[in-house]
């Protein structure tokens, strides 16, 4: 099946007791059994619901995987898969990645005893070393929030099943339409599907796609045991916009594709990091695992002050100020002020992350209308 009729009809199969065809919101908690123990497979909705089990069933075709399992967010998800590990494992994860994971991994799971060391994963040499006896979990992000970085899931899966270690790829800003790490080798993926799945900025909610049924038992039993699941509305309104994932990615790409080039060409626009240049580090890779280059960007000013990237933030009138992506409107972001605050800036400059570095979600208006906004306000 080719990948549009895939999303269309992914997890959409008849209501059995009305023959709706859209899955209706199974508002309700618990599911009354004929005598004790005889049931239809669901006894209580944190274990099963009929609206999650579509979107799950949705979830695994989108990422070509056996299984899907959704969680009441992206980072719960993430909780999910380190608590398949105990004290003493350790994890090498991207040392770029979403700052709710890098908070959840050193401020939340050091404590238990699980230790994490980072690696450039761009340079699958920095991986090699940091692996030993006791590295369970290689946890990477490609392309890299917010500095575009892409790390070849191929090769990192290959050298992570001759040290027998799992590979989980964060697959957000991809998304299932772009890139499907199962594919590549990686044995587990997760998304915030809070972003492009979902894709209209109006729910929370996360999920992990994987092969192996061990893996997914697994993870399954810490769903219903920690019990972070999403509510069927949420389940419902993510089925409904995974429906229209690729015509929305088609347009993010494309009205993408528009605005890094006419970002590269303004006089006062310093760096554009977009994984479809050709002269981007990652290209190369991003060309052979990616279908196209997706909606999202940063760039840096000439003028590398906060100052200026502040009057510029304050200055659009179509680009939204705020963090997330992946909905149908374009956001602006400051990662210094706003998702990367926490970094202290010596740390983050030398990370490549400047004060004027201003990342961009790009919508699926309208690309002259993009672009004019952006042109008013960089002025
Ligand atoms: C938003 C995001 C997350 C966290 O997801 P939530 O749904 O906000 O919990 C994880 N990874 C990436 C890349 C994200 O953008």
């Amino acid at each position: 099946m080719k990948i549009a009729t895939k999303f269309v009809h992914a997890g959409a199969e008849p209501d059995p007791s009305t023959g709706a065809i859209m899955t209706p919101v199974y508002q309700t908690s618990t599911y009354v059994q004929a005598a004790p123990g005889q049931h239809k497979g669901y006894e209580y909705a944190r274990s099963q619901n009929p609206t999650r089990a579509a979107l799950e069933a949705a979830f695994a075709a989108l990422e070509n995987a056996q299984y899907g399992l959704a969680f009441s967010s992206g980072v719960a998800a993430t909780d999910a898969v380190i608590k398949l590990l105990g004290p003493g494992d350790e994890v090498v994860a991207a040392n770029d990645m979403y700052g709710g994971t890098y908070r959840l991994f050193t401020k939340v799971f050091e404590k238990y005893g699980i230790r994490f060391h980072y690696a450039n994963m761009s340079d699958i040499n920095s991986i090699a070393p940091l692996l030993n006896e006791r590295t369970k979990l290689l946890w990477l992000e490609t392309p890299t929030n917010p500095l575009m970085n892409v790390a070849d899931i191929a090769a990192i899966s290959v050298l992570a099943k001759q040290h027998k270690v799992l590979v989980c790829v964060d697959n957000t800003f991809a998304s299932p339409y772009l890139q499907n790490p199962l594919d590549l080798g990686a044995d587990l993926v997760m998304h915030s599907a809070t972003k492009y799945l979902g894709g209209h900025s109006d729910v929370i909610q996360g999920c992990l796609m994987m092969n192996d049924k061990e893996l997914r038992e697994k993870l399954y039993f810490i769903q219903k045991s920690c019990g972070a699941v999403p509510g069927p509305m949420d389940c419902f309104l993510v089925l409904r916009g995974i429906k229209t994932l690729h015509v929305r990615m088609k347009q993010h790409c494309e009205n993408g594709a528009l605005v890094a080039r006419w970002l590269k060409a303004h006089p006062k626009v310093g760096r554009v990091y977009c994984c479809g240049f050709e002269d981007h580090p990652g290209y190369a890779i991003a060309k052979k695992q990616m279908r196209d280059f997706g909606g999202m960007m940063s760039f840096t000013l000439k003028d590398d002050s906060i100052e200026t990237a502040m009057k510029l933030l304050s200055s659009t009138k179509l680009f939204a100020l705020a963090e997330s992506l992946g909905g149908v409107e374009s956001l602006i972001n400051h990662p210094a002020t706003m998702t990367h605050a926490s970094i202290p800036r010596e740390e983050r400059i030398k990370n490549g992350l400047s004060d004027s570095l201003i990342r961009l979600s790009v919508g699926i208006e309208d690309a002259e209308d993009l672009i004019a906004d952006l042109e008013q306000a960089i002025g």
